[in-house]
């Protein structure tokens, strides 16, 4: 039965936060679906929980929790230049990115070792060294939470904005995604121009590199930069870069010149700030409430010592908040899914 009471949530989220679902239904096959309908039907509201990489929980979740565990990797179709390619919800984000490597793929590379699931990428359009997961994305097929109505969504109905789309925005318990198709290429356009990739290629003795290349040079980046959830519960950056109007951005950046600033191409001429810089200035890296903290490696990343309850991390992320709104009048706003 794949109806489980009474589930310790802990080792299913990166924060390692022990929370209980009172119900948690592991959807393995997609002839299970009916039945996990009528189960979230029967005890609203869904929480639907993929790797558990992008979201803290402060209590026990009501309702029920409904796990994807949905399977399976296939090309649809491929021509010369290039291939489009569809995975399941379940399947874990980076072996996902191995896997169209290995069909001499490209595209996905420099998004290579980010935790979580296929399902979960779209709903904050998952980023990271100059790539997002809308540039590569064809379609997704999901169910209506509320209704068990399938539809399939092109990039123009997801609302892709910088970790924000139609779904994150809907809230989490209005749509499930089924699995998720990415367009791809076999004729590869480096993207090199992001921090350390270069560096870390010259350091490896690359001189020529290919998208495995680069899939690698990112994930030993990361590696140095982020704590191992497996040794310290994390969920990654735990605040968005904020994006200020651009006379804002000039003001911060007279009384603080070592400020980076990120101008962006929209029209509004907003500028994006570094949210690490922000909380860094503000002496945040490396503290500690208890076992609540933020890393001492990383200030963007909020961390669980051992046994921080979701609500000390919450409070602890409030408290940093507070101070650089005090210090620099921007509000940051966190990133991950707050349950
Ligand atoms: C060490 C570390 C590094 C990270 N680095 C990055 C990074 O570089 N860039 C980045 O963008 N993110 C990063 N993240 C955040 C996280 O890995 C991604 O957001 C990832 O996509 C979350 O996937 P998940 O399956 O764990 O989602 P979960 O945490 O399980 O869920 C996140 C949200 O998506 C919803 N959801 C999950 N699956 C589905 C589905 N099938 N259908 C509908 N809704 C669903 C959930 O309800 C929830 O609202 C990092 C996290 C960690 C721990």
């Amino acid at each position: 039965m794949p109806i489980r009471e009474q589930v310790s949530l802990k080792a299913f989220n990166t924060f390692g936060i022990d929370a209980r679902a009172q119900r948690l239904f592991e959807l393995a096959t997609l002839d299970e679906l009916p039945q996990a309908l009528a189960a979230l039907r029967q005890a609203p509201p869904a929480l639907v929980l993929g790797g558990g990489s992008n979201l803290l929980f402060t209590g026990d979740p009501a309702g029920t929790v409904l796990r994807v565990a949905l399977r399976g990797l296939r090309v649809v179709q491929a021509d010369a230049d290039e291939a489009l390619v569809e995975a399941a919800a379940g399947e874990a984000w980076d072996p996902f990115v191995a896997w169209t490597l290995a069909q001499g793929l490209s595209g996905l590379e420099n998004l290579a070792l980010i935790p979580g699931s296929v399902g979960a990428s779209p709903i904050q359009n998952i980023g990271a060294y100059g790539v997002e997961m809308a540039e590569r994305f064809e379609s997704l097929q999901a169910v209506s939470l509320a209704d068990g109505r399938p539809h399939r969504f092109d990039a123009a109905d997801c609302g892709f904005a910088y970790r924000d789309s139609t779904f994150k925005r809907a809230g989490r318990g209005a749509w499930l995604v089924l699995s998720v198709r990415f367009r791809l290429s076999t004729r590869w356009q480096p993207r090199l121009d992001y921090g350390d990739i270069r560096a870390e290629l010259r350091a490896a003795g690359v001189t020529a590199p290919t998208p495995v290349d680069v899939a690698r040079a990112v994930s030993a980046i990361r590696r140095r930069r982020l704590p191992d959830p497996a040794r310290l519960g994390n969920a990654g950056s735990f605040f968005k870069n904020p994006l200020v109007p651009a006379a804002l951005a000039a003001r911060l950046k007279e009384s603080e010149p070592d400020l980076p600033l990120y101008p962006l191409a929209a029209a509004d001429g907003a500028v994006k700030l570094s949210a690490a810089w922000l909380i860094d200035r503000c002496g945040w890296k490396g503290h500690r409430d208890g076992d609540a903290g933020v890393s001492d490696a990383h200030a963007l990343v909020l961390v669980n010592h051992g046994s921080a309850s979701g609500a000390q991390v919450l409070a602890l992320a409030q408290r940093i908040q507070d101070s650089v709104q005090q210090r620099f009048g921007v509000r940051l706003e966190p990133e991950p899914v707050i349950v």
